[in-house]
């Protein structure tokens, strides 16, 4: 019995934005086209913000052909887009080609604008205070399902602050998803395209230490930002636990042997617990580990989670748990909390949040 027609699907065509240049390159080539139309598809789609082939002027009316045949130069439009009351905050909800939904942050202070990255739908790390690890791992994102978080929440901004900074801190654990991540970043990073330099990616890790190493030997040196969140194995262990795997030691050993290689200061993540994690002992123990590596300390208050019964501790108590810190580690800075109101602060992406 043959096969009713509908029931085949059409042959999906590569996303344009999955490709990093080579990539690209090598695709064209075996299309019958030079290499170096790479470079100019690169400076069209991502320099001059143009992803419609028939406006690429100066490309041959067959190539432009070739490229609407051979490409998918769709993005996909959120489906849904939450603002702060004061703007400063958006929360972006992509509903991607096979269903799933993914968000995507973008913040801005006096001083930059940040967008705010998922890896993964889910996340099978369960981190034991975070709302994405509630969710379990649904699947990784593709490289052009990263790259395009970008373009998104680029476009809604007009492009207009081009110094934007991206942090892959949203869904997922970036070091989980590896391939895909590296390659995202690759593809914002060149120098043809969005030219983002490595200072302004940072990538944050709950601790996978093969992958730290990977990252540190790419020649990339994008940030490092690794969530310590306590000073003992004990605790670490039952807020997160991938320490099991990777304690303390080992993951500290690795954050450091990634900032001398890179030459960059890794950022250690503390998000603050109240009761958990907020004695003068954590304090000092964690100043101690900051002053083993080139690093900076960001302490975040934590963000409530609904279901969750860990507790944010109070102003006064981040305040005190900071001015302990403050003389003894190099560098410390407390992260002002951003998308409460919208559920889009760190570690409330997720299923449970209203907009979801
Ligand atoms: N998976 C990566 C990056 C995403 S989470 C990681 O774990 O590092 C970004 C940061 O927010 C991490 O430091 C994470 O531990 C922290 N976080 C998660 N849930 C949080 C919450 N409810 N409040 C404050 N920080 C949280
Ligand atoms: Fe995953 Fe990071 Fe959440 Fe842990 S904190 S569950 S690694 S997203």
């Amino acid at each position: 019995m043959s096969e009713p027609l509908h029931s085949i699907a059409p042959p999906r065509s590569t996303s344009f934005f999955g490709l990093t240049r080579p990539e690209l390159a090598d695709r064209l080539v075996a299309l019958g086209e030079p290499r170096y139309r790479a470079d100019q598809l690169f400076a069209w789609v991502y320099a001059r913000g143009q992803r419609s082939p028939e406006r690429m002027t100066d490309l041959p009316a067959t190539l432009r052909q070739r490229l609407t045949e051979s490409f998918d130069f769709t993005v996909p439009a959120p489906t849904q887009t939450l603002g702060t009351p004061r703007g400063d905050t958006h929360k972006f909800v992509l509903t991607l080609a096979d269903g799933a939904r993914v968000e995507c942050v973008s913040m801005r202070t006096e001083r930059r604008l940040t967008f705010c990255l998922s890896s993964q739908v889910g996340c099978a790390l369960k981190c034991a205070f975070c709302a994405t690890g509630l969710m379990g791992l649904e699947r990784n994102l593709r490289s052009e399902e990263i790259a395009a978080q970008v373009l998104v929440m680029g476009d809604f901004h007009g492009w207009s602050d081009d110094r934007f900074n991206i942090v892959f801190m949203g869904m997922g654990e970036p070091l989980a998803n590896y391939d895909a991540v590296l390659c995202a970043i690759r593809i914002l990073h060149d120098e043809r395209g969005l030219n983002m330099g490595a200072r302004r990616i940072t990538v944050s890790t709950s601790g996978l230490v093969p992958q730290v190493a990977r990252l540190a030997g790419e020649g990339l040196a994008v940030g490092l930002a690794v969530s310590l969140h306590a000073t003992t194995d004990e605790v670490r262990s039952r807020l997160i636990p991938v320490n099991k795997r990777w304690p303390i030691r080992v993951l500290l050993d690795a954050a450091r042997d990634y900032g001398h290689t890179t030459g960059r200061r890794v950022t250690l993540e503390y998000t603050l617990i109240a009761g958990v994690n907020d004695t003068d002992d954590d304090a000092d123990r964690l100043s101690a580990y900051a002053r083993e590596l080139p690093s900076k300390i960001n302490v975040i208050p934590y963000n409530p989670v609904p279901g969750m019964s860990w507790r944010r501790p109070s102003h006064e108590e981040v305040e005190r748990f900071a001015h302990r810190l403050y003389p003894r580690a190099p560098a410390v800075t407390v992260r002002r909390t951003l998308g409460g109101e919208i559920w889009a602060a760190c570690g409330q992406l997720g299923g449970l949040s209203p907009g979801a």
